[in-house]
C-alpha cells in the first residue's frame, strides 16, 4: 500500500438506504485507510453498487454519515467530492478522441491547453497507452477502452478512486492482466481505492482488505488470508473459496462429529449448534500412526479427477456426506492415493479446524 500525500481515509458510519421496503444497505460501518485498496465483495444485489454510489454522492442516504478525512461529505453533491470513478461499461465519450476523454476531468476543473494535454498524455502512459491520444474510441479494443477510462479516473490526481466491476466485460485472460495493471496503477497514484466485484478470486488477489456484503449488511472486513482461513460465518466460508460444512453436536462444552470428539482451538465453545468447515486442500491423507493434533475422518474414495495442478478426490464420509479433497500432484504424495472404491483416512489438523455458528448470523 502506498499512501500518496493527498490520499484520504474514508469513514463510513451506520449507513442505511432503502428502496421502498427493500433495504439496500443496513447499518454499514467501515473505516478505510488512506491509500488502502479495499474491495466490496458480495453476490448480485448485496448492496455493493449502492454503497459505492453513496460514496460518490449519487445515492442519498436515509441515515448515517460518510467522511473523507475530516470532511463530512454526507450531504455534498457528486461534483464537489473530487473522486475518480471507473464503471463496468467504461462510460467514455464516443465522439471525442482518447486524449479528449482523458483531459475531460481537467477541463471540468478549468485546466485546458498544453498543460492539460501533457497531463492527459502522462495518464495515458501510466496505462500503457502512450501515443494513443489521437485515436478514436471505437478504434480501440475493450481492454484499451477500459484503460482510457482508468487514465481518465486518475488524471486529476483524486484522493479517492471508486471502481464498480471495471473488468467484468473482459474475457478471463485480459481480466487477469488488467487486475495486475490496476494494482500497479494504484501503487503509482496512491489514491484510496474502493473496488467492487462479485468475483471472490479477483477480490482476494487484488485487495489489501475485503468487505463482504450480503443483503446490504457487512458480514466481515478482513485481509484476504484472514477471510479465507478464519471466516466469521457460514456465508463467508461458503462464498470465499470452496468449503464443505458438516454439522456437529455440542455437548457439555465439547464438540462431536458423528460421535467422535473434535480437536480444535475455539475457546470458549459457544452453546449453539456449530458446523465444521472443511477446505478441500486442508485435508491430508493419513497413512500410518497417530498424530495427537490431527482429527481423523474416514471414508471411501468414489472418483479421481485430474485438474492439472492437482488430483481432486471425491470421498464419501460416514457413508453419506460427499466431499472433495485436493491432492497436489507431488511425487510421492500421489502414491498414497487409494483407488476408487477403496477406504481412505483423512487428517485435519486442529489449527485448520474451523467451527462456525450453524445459522448465518447476519442479522446480528
Ligand atoms: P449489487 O451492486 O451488489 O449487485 P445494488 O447495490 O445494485 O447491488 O442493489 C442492492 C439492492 O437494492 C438490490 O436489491 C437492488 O434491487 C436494489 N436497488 C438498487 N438500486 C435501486 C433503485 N434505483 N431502485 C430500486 N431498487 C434498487
Ligand atoms: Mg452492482
Amino acid at each position: 500500500m502506498v499512501a500518496s500525500a493527498h490520499s484520504l481515509p474514508i469513514r463510513i458510519t451506520s449507513v442505511a438506504k432503502s428502496y421502498g421496503s427493500a433495504e439496500a444497505l443496513s447499518d454499514v460501518s467501515l473505516d478505510i485507510q488512506a491509500g488502502e485498496f479495499l474491495t466490496l465483495l458480495g453476490p448480485s444485489g448485496s448492496g455493493k453498487t449502492t454503497l459505492l454510489m453513496a460514496l460518490a454522492g449519487f445515492v442519498p442516504l436515509d441515515s448515517g454519515s460518510i467522511l473523507f478525512g475530516d470532511r463530512d461529505v454526507t450531504l455534498e453533491p457528486p461534483h464537489r467530492r473530487n473522486v475518480g470513478m471507473v464503471f463496468q461499461n467504461y462510460a467514455l465519450f464516443p465522439h471525442m478522441t482518447v486524449l479528449g476523454n482523458v483531459a475531460y476531468p481537467l477541463k471540468l476543473r478549468g485546466l485546458t491547453g498544453a498543460e492539460a494535454a501533457v497531463r492527459a498524455e502522462e495518464a495515458l502512459s501510466l496505462v500503457q497507452l502512450g501515443g494513443f491520444g489521437e485515436r478514436r474510441i471505437h478504434e480501440l479494443s475493450g481492454g484499451q477502452q477500459q484503460r482510457v477510462a482508468l487514465a481518465r479516473s486518475v488524471v486529476f490526481e483524486p484522493p479517492i478512486l471508486l471502481m464498480d466491476e471495471p473488468l467484468s466485460a473482459l474475457d478471463r485472460k485480459l481480466r487477469e492482466t488488467m487486475q495486475a495493471e490496476i494494482r500497479r496503477l494504484h501503487e503509482r497514484v496512491g489514491a484510496t481505492t474502493v473496488y467492487v466485484t462479485h468475483d471472490q478470486h479477483e477480490a482476494l488477489t487484488m485487495s489489501d482488505r475485503v468487505a463482504v456484503l450480503k443483503g446490504g449488511r457487512l458480514q466481515q472486513l478482513d485481509r484476504p488470508d484472514r477471510l479465507y482461513d478464519h471466516p466469521n460465518n457460514v456465508f463467508v466460508a461458503d462464498f470465499i473459496g470452496h468449503s464443505h460444512l458438516l454439522p456437529t453436536e455440542v455437548k457439555g462444552g465439547r464438540v462431536y462429529l458423528r460421535g467422535h470428539p473434535v480437536k480444535h482451538n475455539k475457546t470458549p465453545v459457544p452453546n449453539g449448534p456449530l458446523v465444521l468447515m472443511l477446505r478441500p486442500e486442508r485435508m491430508e491423507i493419513l497413512i500410518a500412526g497417530q498424530d495427537p493434533d490431527m482429527n481423523e475422518l474416514s471414508g471411501v474414495v468414489q472418483r479421481h479427477a485430474f485438474v492439472g495442478d492437482a488430483l481432486m478426490l471425491t470421498v464419501c464420509l460416514f457413508g453419506e456426506t460427499v466431499i472433495t479433497v485436493k491432492v497436489p500432484r507431488l511425487r510421492g504424495l500421489l502414491d498414497s492415493v487409494p483407488d476408487p472404491g477403496q477406504p481412505i483416512r483423512l487428517g485435519l489438523h486442529r489449527d485448520d479446524t474451523i467451527l462456525l455458528p450453524a445459522e448465518g448470523d447476519d442479522h446480528g
